[in-house]
């Protein structure tokens, strides 16, 4: 199946909220900048420190149907009564261009990838346990008890989709975790985590 240095190769990283796919990215990209993270669109508020463009692109929920209407999503899903999607154009590009591209959604999202990419490469990425998810979620103070509750249900589901993916990850440890995310994508000969 090759590796993400083979150009323009397609990797979702998914798993449930709260599992760390975020921190987890973001070590990634710094460690391997040639990677391109998608900018999904969300019709969820932004969170403080959040920033339109960069972590999200904040759309209302008219504009996001407008463009699912429109067919400018390559995945949509709704979650925890929002909605999130992929936007077409920009993944197309770089693939195009053989740019590497990382695309880090939920469960329905990563369903729809897998039918429309079936050659991309999916990672689950779980938690040590759902209580170590639970005190995850609920330590990062952004959701309100409905919403977390909302996730927490969420989360449940998606724990019994891995067997759905191409390789799993238990991130106990960000550290650990990254190293083994290198070395499934093809990283690992050329760098050590410090
Ligand atoms: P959060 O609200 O915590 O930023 O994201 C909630 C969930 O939506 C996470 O599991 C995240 O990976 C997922 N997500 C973010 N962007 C997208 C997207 O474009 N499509 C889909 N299907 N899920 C997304």
């Amino acid at each position: 199946m090759g590796s993400p240095s083979t150009p323009g190769r397609l990797t979702v990283i998914s798993g449930p909220s709260g599992v760390g796919k975020g921190t987890l990215v973001a070590a990634l990209l710094q460690r391997h900048p040639d990677l391109w993270l998608s900018v999904s669109a969300t019709t969820r508020a932004p969170r403080p420190g959040e920033i339109d463009g960069a972590n999200y692109h904040f759309f209302d929920r008219e504009r996001f149907e407008y463009q699912v209407q429109a067919g400018g999503f390559l995945e949509w899903a709704e979650f925890a009564g929002n909605l999130y999607g992929t936007p077409r154009p920009p993944v197309e590009q770089h693939l195009a261009q053989g740019r590497p591209v990382l695309l880090e959604i939920e469960l329905e999202g990563a369903r729809q990838v897998r039918r429309s990419f079936p050659a991309g490469f999916q990672v689950f990425i779980k938690p040590p346990s759902f209580e170590e998810l639970e005190r995850r979620i609920r330590g990062r103070g952004t959701d309100d008890e409905e919403a977390i509750k909302r996730r927490l249900a969420r989360a449940r589901q998606e724990l019994m989709a891995e067997a759905e993916f191409d390789a799993v990850l238990v991130n106990a440890d960000l550290g650990v975790a990254l190293e083994e995310l290198e070395l499934l994508l093809g990283f690992g000969d050329a760098c050590h985590v410090q």
